[in-house]
């Protein structure tokens, strides 16, 4: 089951992963599913060699947006990112990926296909602020784990509360003056 198209209105926020530099930060929404991750040989003899479950993750990023149930550590997201929004996260924060849904990240971590820790790791979209919308993640996605959607920014910052009704409307006429 690749990503939901319509994860920001049928998914909730279940936590916020930072970036190191303070200002930056992408949400986690879930609740996760059963997916191709769990389906994957690969994915699950990885799983079973650290002695980890298979538990659901849910979507990490908003306008760049990466099903972590979907996602069977391919990377050939992060080889094709001209901006290198994707890292693997375990060559930074070697947890378990429940454990990332608040975690927080310097962005140190490997922006090299081959590198993956092993097939529990996942791709992790902690540059999603430096996206160009170049689309070339989403179509080289295996599993369609990746939506990418610059207009999501209006659910990310509904859920930084920073979110404007007038600049979102700035194309309207102004209202007139009595
Ligand atoms: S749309 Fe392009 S720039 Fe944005 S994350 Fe995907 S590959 Fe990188």
């Amino acid at each position: 089951m690749p990503i939901d198209l319509e994860f920001p209105r049928n998914h909730q926020v279940i936590g916020r992963h930072n970036h190191a530099d303070v200002q930056h930060y992408h949400y986690v929404w879930g609740p996760g599913k059963t997916a191709e991750a769990a389906e994957n040989e690969e994915v699950k003899a990885a799983y079973q060699t650290r002695g980890e479950e298979i538990v659901p993750l849910g979507v990490h990023g908003t306008m760049v947006a990466l099903d972590f149930d979907s996602c069977i550590a391919d990377g050939s997201c992060i080889e094709v990112c001209p901006v290198q929004v994707f890292q693997w996260y375990r060559t930074e924060n070697d947890v378990p990926a429940i454990d990332m849904a608040n975690a927080t990240s310097a962005g140190t971590g490997s922006i090299v296909k081959e590198e993956r820790k092993d097939y529990t790791d996942k791709s992790d979209p902690i540059r999603e602020h430096d996206c160009i919308w170049c689309m070339a993640c989403v179509s080289v996605c295996p599993t369609q784990a990746i939506k990418v959607d610059q207009s999501n920014l209006e659910f990310h910052e509904k859920a930084s509360g920073t979110f404007s009704e007038a600049l979102s409307k700035s194309t309207s006429p102004p209202p007139h003056a009595h």
